[in-house]
């Protein structure tokens, strides 16, 4: 089976969160599910300047106004189909905005291009492979679908996978005359929205399979709280709607032989983790002692809980823990963080910034991970942390609900207890968690069972690989 796969970040060439490590990891796990997969990513300066030889194997005099052409390349194993467009993809800054945060204003011509090649990839081909099936992510390549429906490519089976419903790529009723789609692409069952024109929308009603990244948030996005607008329209499909868990990279993150941490380890011999907590007290300026250190590594937002750990930081230290936090987003709480940090020297450490490597050596180090998010999607973070033996403190709700095995009396009393989860999310419920954590943390035996039941559970790729080649036969069957 030949696929598709449009995404707008793709790890290890670039990435800005959870999207960029599922584009990367799961061609490689659907391999072994006899998929053959290609991606079109775009041509940001990060990806070219990985591609060594490249053959431009399509062309555009203009892309929606700009020269562009499609090249063909094998990175770390991933086989791409990178967007080159300078005019939209060579700039200073992350993906979709510049360095101070402030999204590109043609972001909706930018993403439509990218979509508007995928589908004419879907359509054509390229040097004579074609896709059986397209498989497209979030808002930026959701267009993709509707490109293809409205095209010559209707045919191909199309899934839209949901990684984060709170980014729709919604813009004005006025770009609609540009985006090049046939006048029926207008309205409620097309690219409109709520009087705007939505990317995501559209992709949604235009696809044959809905995904979206854990069971729990597959049902949660159809209610009010979690749809973001969309709750009418995903359960009018929700015969096409699956949530199908994320997995891990195993060999990326695995502390037996991760060589971006101070010492290997497994879960048979958890003593190695000590050389790695004594780093992270370096590295973050914490003090030397047997108190529990909790980290985040985490986007600074509300969506994450993270005005919440303002407080929630004060309370870990009242209690008696240290504090080590990774992270960049929201400027008010970069501040409001470092200020704790300057307020409680030795107890709370704060490096504001994206560091994939000090990542590793934070799962590693530290005793335990609080997520306390609003929503969520999937999360990553928690189960990097389960690998590692870093307990996962989180609220319930989307994946981490689906992946962290309360601490009650019963899972303890059966070994089967992973993490400590809460809720609501809110700082009271917060606040009690950090009691629990600080508790359990105590009773050193309860705790090592707790990290060793949790490096035991299997999230690798395999399920969920095949949980997506299934989908794809079967939608394959039906268009045949
Ligand atoms: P989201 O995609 O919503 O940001 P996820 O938990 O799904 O959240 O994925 C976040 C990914 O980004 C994880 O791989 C995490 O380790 C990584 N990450 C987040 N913030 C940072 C940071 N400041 N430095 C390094 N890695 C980070």
């Amino acid at each position: 089976m030949k696929l598709l796969s449009v995404a707008s970040e793709i790890y290890p060439l670039i990435k800005t969160g959870g999207l960029a490590d599922v584009a990367g990891a799961l061609p490689g796990a659907l391999a072994g599910q006899g998929v053959q997969v290609r991606t079109l990513v775009p041509g940001y300066p990060a990806v070219i300047a990985r591609l060594g030889k490249a053959k431009a194997v399509r062309r555009y005099d203009a892309l929606f106004g700009a020269g562009a052409s499609v090249l063909a390349a094998t990175v770390d194993g991933l086989d791409l189909l990178v967007l080159d467009a300078p005019d939209f993809f060579a700039r200073e800054g992350g993906p979709y905005g510049d360095h101070g945060g402030n999204d590109w204003n043609d972001n909706w011509r930018r993403f439509a291009a990218l979509s508007r090649a995928g589908a004419d990839i879907a359509a054509d081909g390229v040097k004579g492979w074609r896709p059986d099936i397209v498989h497209v992510h979030d808002w930026q390549a959701a267009m993709t679908a509707a490109y293809m429906r409205f095209g010559p490519a209707a045919q191909v089976p199309k899934v839209v996978t949901i990684h984060n419903l709170a980014f729709q790529g919604r813009y004005s009723a006025g770009i609609f005359p540009d985006l090049g789609l046939p006048p029926e692409a207008w309205g409620v069952d097309g690219v409109e929205y709520y009087g705007g024109t939505g990317y995501l929308k559209a992709g949604l009603v235009s696809a044959d399979a809905i995904t979206t990244v854990s069971p729990t948030y597959a049902q949660e996005i159809r209610s009010a709280v979690h749809g973001m607008g969309l709750d009418g329209l995903i359960n009018g499909r929700v015969d096409r709607l699956h949530g199908i868990l994320n997995g891990v990279d195993t060999d990326i993150w695995n502390p037996a032989t991760d060589g971006l941490i101070a010492k290997p380890y497994s879960a048979r011999a958890l003593g190695g983790r000590a050389a790695n907590r004594r780093a992270l007290e370096r590295r973050f300026g914490l003090d030397h002692d047997g108190a529990p250190i909790c980290i985040i590594v985490s986007r600074l937002t509300w969506q994450k809980g993270m005005d919440m750990m303002i407080d929630a930081a004060e309370h870990l230290v009242a209690m008696g823990g240290k504090l080590a936090v990774l992270g960049s987003g929201d400027h008010p709480l970069e501040g409001a963080l470092l200020g704790a940090a300057d307020r409680h020297r030795g107890r709370i450490g704060v490096q504001i910034g994206y560091d994939e490597p000090l990542s590793h050596l934070m799962q590693a180090g530290g005793d335990a991970i609080l997520i306390p998010s609003r929503f969520e999607p999937c999360g990553l973070t928690q189960l990097y942390a389960l690998r590692y033996g870093c307990v996962p403190v989180v609220a319930r709700v989307g994946g981490l609900a689906d992946t962290v095995i309360d601490a009650n009396e019963a899972a303890v009393g059966a070994g089967a207890a992973t993490g400590i989860v809460f809720m609501p999310s809110d700082p009271l419920a917060l606040h009690g968690a950090i009691n629990r954590l600080i508790d359990l943390h105590g009773d050193k035996l309860a705790w090592q069972a707790m990290q060793r039941a949790g490096m035991r559970a299997d999230f690798s790729w395999r399920h969920s690989a095949a949980k997506y080649a299934d989908l794809y036969r079967a939608l394959m069957a039906e268009a045949a």
